[in-house]
Order: C-alpha cells, then structure tokens, then sequence
C-alpha cells in the first residue's frame, strides 16, 4: 500500500480562535451514531447545551444547530468549540476532527491533503515553495477496491505524475502549461472512452509554447458568470463574481494587460501561487476519474478555477488566500456544484477560457 500526501501535510496546526474565517460557519456537521451516544455521556452542563443544539436537516441527519448568522450554535465567545474546549478534542465528531484533511483511498493507495476551504491551509499551499509530494510504501501489494479498474487507476497514476511535474516545474508559463494539460486531457479522455487504458501510461505530454494563450479578458468572463450561477453558499460569492465579472468586462483592451502587469509586478510569487493551487487540483480531482471516467471536465475545472482566482486576486492583491478559500468551500465542497461544474466545463475548450 502506498501512503501519499503533500510535504507540508505533517506542519498544519489550526488557528482555533485566531481563524479569519471558521469552519465552524455555514456547513450542517452530520454526526454519526457514536459522536450521538458519546455527546449523551458528557459532563453537565455540556451535555445539556449539546441536546438544545442538535436539529435534523434535509436528510434527517442529526446536525448541530448553526444560528442566524451561520455560526455553529456550539462555537464559544472565544472562537473556540466548547466539546473540545471543555470536554477535550477526542470527543470532537469525526468530521471536526478531521477537517481540513481529506483522504481518498483506492485499496492500493490512499492520498491525503488538506482542503484549501481552510484558510491556514490555503496559506501553508500558498507559501510552499513547490507542491512537492511524500510517499510511503509499506511493501504489501494490496488491489485496488472492487469496481477500481486497475488498468484506469495505472493510466491516471501516469498521467497525473507527468501533470504535476509539468505544472510543478515544467518550462513554460502557468497558462501554456494549463493549456497543454488540457490538450493532454482530451486525448486521454478519447483513451478512457474506448477503454484503451494501456496507452495512456505511453501517451507523452504535449508540448508547451507558441503564443501566449491569457491575454483576453475574454474568457475569464464567462466563467466568472458560470461560478455565479451555481447554488451558493453565502450569498456574497456570486454577487462579487458578478461584480467582477462586470468589472473585466468594462476594461478597455490596453487597461487589462496593464491591470495584469501591475498584479504580476507587485507579486512575484503569483505563477508559482498558482501553480501550487493547479497541482493541489489535479492531487486532490484527477484520480476521481476512476469512479465515471470523467477526466477532462476535472481538468477544464483546475484550469478555470486557476484563470477565476487569478482573475479574481487582480483586483484583490494579497487576498489570495482568502479568495481560494471562498472558492473551494462554495465549489469544492458542494458536491453537486463541483458536478455540474465539471459536466458544463467537459464541453469548453482551452481558448474558452485561457
Ligand atoms: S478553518 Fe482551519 S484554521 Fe480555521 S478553525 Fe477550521 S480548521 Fe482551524
């Protein structure tokens, strides 16, 4: 079995209360039959305070309450859960005590990283100086999971490596590479259709170069307008694509690449931010395909949440963390936008939006 996850995996540590933006907000916590029993057992007046909390959602799944303003009926005065506060943090449900990481598991691999819809996590990707990946092998030759085709799961092993090495430290700029990726994808897609996974492990990247593919405001518009159309979260996320969107728009031909020469100027980091943020999509969505063949949507969905949170940052230098954050908890996290996104994305083509 191998173990796989992003070198700066082992070095999160939660804000608790110093956290700009909780994920204590906004998101129905189901709680599982055991988290239910252990809450029935806690001290006094805990235990009361919990009871007085939990609500049924849509599903009839029991949740903590969250209240008028979206914040988890539980949170403390101090920005602090007060299970773990006053109970102690190995009686937090197993979704807080998870958050932010995430792990996929395949029978023969299992990935784990950290969701970037916490901003100490966006931060720690937004500063590493590459997206450098560790990996154990315990030496036991697990399978894959029944319904895991091992021949696909061979093709996307593959595949995704030469990705992230291009993205991570291949010649070119972000918007060639992004651009070969997904000339990469729609050729592996048309494999994945005819069930001919054996040729993509010999399928060699397409070359990056010739002329700059970004510098329409163009393409970033439709997208933002896409992005605002989905169900939101909070409703100030679609009204600031809107805004953003009417603001690219309403930019003369000479003010955009000036707007964008002025962003790149003041932040030399912005081509290796985004790369991060590319090879932190592709690590966390690609090997998805496994489960409905869907590679080139995903790949289309890292290139337009890189160009929306580029285009977004212009107007937001030094918010880029933030600005991931809100992304990957309005898109990343609600799994039927990230559906419908990748479904409407698997028609776009690289000039649609690069
Ligand atoms: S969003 Fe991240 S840093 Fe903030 S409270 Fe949650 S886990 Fe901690």
């Amino acid at each position: 079995m191998i173990d796989r996850r992003p070198n700066y995996y082992d070095t999160f540590q939660c804000l608790g209360g110093s956290c700009p933006d909780t994920c204590c907000r906004d998101w129905s916590v189901a709680l599982d039959g055991d988290a239910l029993a252990d809450y029935a057992a806690a001290p006094s007046p805990l235990r009361e305070r919990v009871a007085r909390n939990l609500v049924a959602d849509e599903d009839g799944d029991v949740c903590f309450r969250l209240d008028e303003t979206g914040l988890c009926a539980l949170l403390t005065p101090d920005g602090l859960c007060a299970i773990q506060r006053d109970w102690g943090e190995e009686h937090l449900c197993a979704h807080c005590a998870a958050y932010p990481r995430f792990i996929e598991e395949f029978g023969c691999l299992t990935e784990s990283s950290l969701a970037v819809s916490c901003p100490e996590a966006a931060r720690l990707l937004l500063e590493a100086p590459r997206f450098t990946l560790i990996e154990a092998d315990d030496g036991i030759e697990d399978p894959p999971f029944e319904g895991v085709d091992p021949d696909l799961l061979r093709g996307l092993e593959h595949s995704r490596a030469q990705v992230l090495a291009l993205l991570d430290g291949g010649a070119g700029a972000i918007w060639e590479k992004l651009r070969a990726l997904l000339i990469h994808a729609e050729t592996l897609q048309g494999f994945i259709g005819r069930g001919e996974y054996g040729r993509m492990a010999s399928l060699p990247l397409p070359p990056t170069g010739g002329p700059d593919p970004s510098r329409r405001q163009g393409p970033a518009v439709p997208l933002l307008e896409l992005l605002a159309g989905l169900d939101p979260l909070r409703p100030s996320w679609p009204e600031l694509l809107k805004e953003r969107a009417k603001q690219l728009s309403a930019l003369s031909p000479a003010d955009y690449p000036a707007l964008r020469t002025g962003y790149e100027r003041a932040n030399p980091r912005w081509e290796r931010q985004l790369s991060n943020l590319a090879c932190y999509l592709v690590f966390r969505h690609w090997h998805k395909a496994v489960n409905d063949d869907a590679l080139y949507g995903r790949a289309a969905f890292v290139c337009a949440a890189c160009s929306v949170l580029y285009h977004l940052s212009l107007f937001q230098p030094g918010e880029e963390a933030a600005l991931w954050t809100r992304f990957s908890r309005e898109v990343e996290h609600d799994e039927d936008n990230l559906s419908q996104l990748i479904w409407a994305l698997d028609r776009w083509i690289a000039a649609d939006f690069i």
